[in-house]
């Protein structure tokens, strides 16, 4: 970890990366803020990997909780005005545990779903249709290809589903690739990186073999890790353009391809992390919201640029789900404050965390996503 020395040594401990002080009485850290121990913060896992880089501690079970429960929601990187960067650390480090034989046991089960299924569910790989209305678009010539996800083909469907009837009414030429695998992200955020490049070139070999030049994702994690992380990793320019499935129906809206009725409902909504700091995308989702007729928006007092995680990014919900379950807890709290009948939010895991806990919490409130609000809004 030498190359971190600089890193390690400029953070000035100020805790700029913990709390919210300039919104309220919030933390910033959602995995901090559950477990109540500061090791759990950048600048405790900061202090950490320093002690660890110093000869001072050595790696063992209680480090690795620490790096594994953090979500990568990015704030504490947001909110450090010395640019420490926190992320390429936590990744090494995490690189380092992996070595050392510290791998959390259900990151183990999700890396050997991953080997033998090519999904983190470890479900059959000819299950990951099922979802589809019609197969006939398969493997397909055509313009635009759906890059779907595990996430969305085995657990969110409705996701799926809503993003293949959005394309279906906006005339939209698309295919879906029958050897889809896992994007890769859960490699990524298990700090396993030589197996997420074999996964990225799996898929990017698979599109480019479909000769399509524009791909549509409706998981912020997929397409993240097409237009980010596969340049980072595997040190190329992708050779097609990539999509979150509202910057293009945005585009189908602004053309008047696709028009939007009436939806007479109160909503909030939830940025998820990878959408909104990762890939800065945060006003796009809310012009689209506005853009229903009949729709308020009321914020959350934490959202954009100052949000709060759900508590599912980096699989979260599966390796440590009381973590993740206690992160949602507060979140849903926070939009039943705002009075609103529905979350909206525009991530399959993000969903999944925010339904367990608004089930938890009577069903009074809905989780949806974004997708599945536009196709009930279009009119058909
Ligand atoms: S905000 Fe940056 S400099 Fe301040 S404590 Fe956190 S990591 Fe260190
Ligand atoms: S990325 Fe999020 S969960 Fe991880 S340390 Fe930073 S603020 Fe905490």
């Amino acid at each position: 970890m030498k190359n971190f020395e600089s890193d390690f040594y400029s953070c000035i401990r100020c805790g700029f990366c913990l709390d919210f002080s300039w919104i309220g009485s919030y933390r910033m850290c959602p995995s901090y803020d559950v477990q109540g121990f500061e090791s759990y913060s950048a600048r405790g896992k900061i202090a950490i990997a320093r002690a660890i880089h110093e000869g001072t501690l050595e790696l063992n079970e209680s480090v690795a909780k620490r790096f594994f429960s953090c979500t990568d929601c990015l704030a504490c990187q947001s909110n450090c005005f010395k640019f420490v960067d926190l992320q390429r650390i936590f990744r090494a480090v995490k690189s380092e545990l992996v070595k050392g034989g510290l791998l959390p046991k259900r990151f183990v089960n999700i890396s050997e779903n991953l080997t033998e299924f090519k999904n983190i569910y470890g479900k059959p790989p000819y299950k990951r249709f099922d979802w589809m209305p019609s197969r006939s678009r398969l493997g397909k010539k055509a313009e635009i290809l759906y890059f779907v996800g595990c996430t969305s083909s085995y657990l969110r469907r409705r996701i799926a589903f809503s993003t293949y009837n959005l394309l279906e009414l906006a005339k939209i030429d698309f295919s879906i690739l029958h050897n889809e695998w896992c994007c890769g992200h859960p490699y990524l955020a298990s700090g396993q990186i030589d197996l997420a490049r074999e996964f990225l070139e799996h898929n990017i070999k698979a599109i480019e073999n479909t000769g399509v030049d524009r791909v549509v994702f409706s998981c912020p994690a997929c397409l993240k890790s097409f237009r980010k992380d596969a340049k980072e990793i595997l040190d190329i320019k992708i050779p097609f353009k990539t999509f979150h499935i509202s910057e293009l129906l945005d585009e189908q809206i602004q053309k008047g391809t696709v028009n939007l009725g009436k939806q007479a409902e109160k909503v909030t909504y939830h940025d998820p992390c990878i959408l909104s700091r990762h890939l800065d995308l945060y006003e796009l989702p809310r012009r689209l919201l506005k853009s229903i007729p009949g729709i308020e928006l009321v914020e959350m007092p934490r959202h954009a640029k100052d949000s709060y995680c759900c508590g599912g990014g980096n699989f979260l919900k599966l390796v440590f789900p009381d973590i993740a379950s206690r992160i949602a807890d507060k979140r849903v709290d926070e939009a039943l404050e705002t009075e609103a009948e529905k979350i909206v939010t525009s991530c399959p895991y993000c969903q999944t965390n925010l339904i367990s806990a608004a089930i938890k919490k009577g069903r009074k409130m809905q989780v949806v996503d974004l997708s599945q609000l536009i196709l009930d809004a279009i009119i058909k």
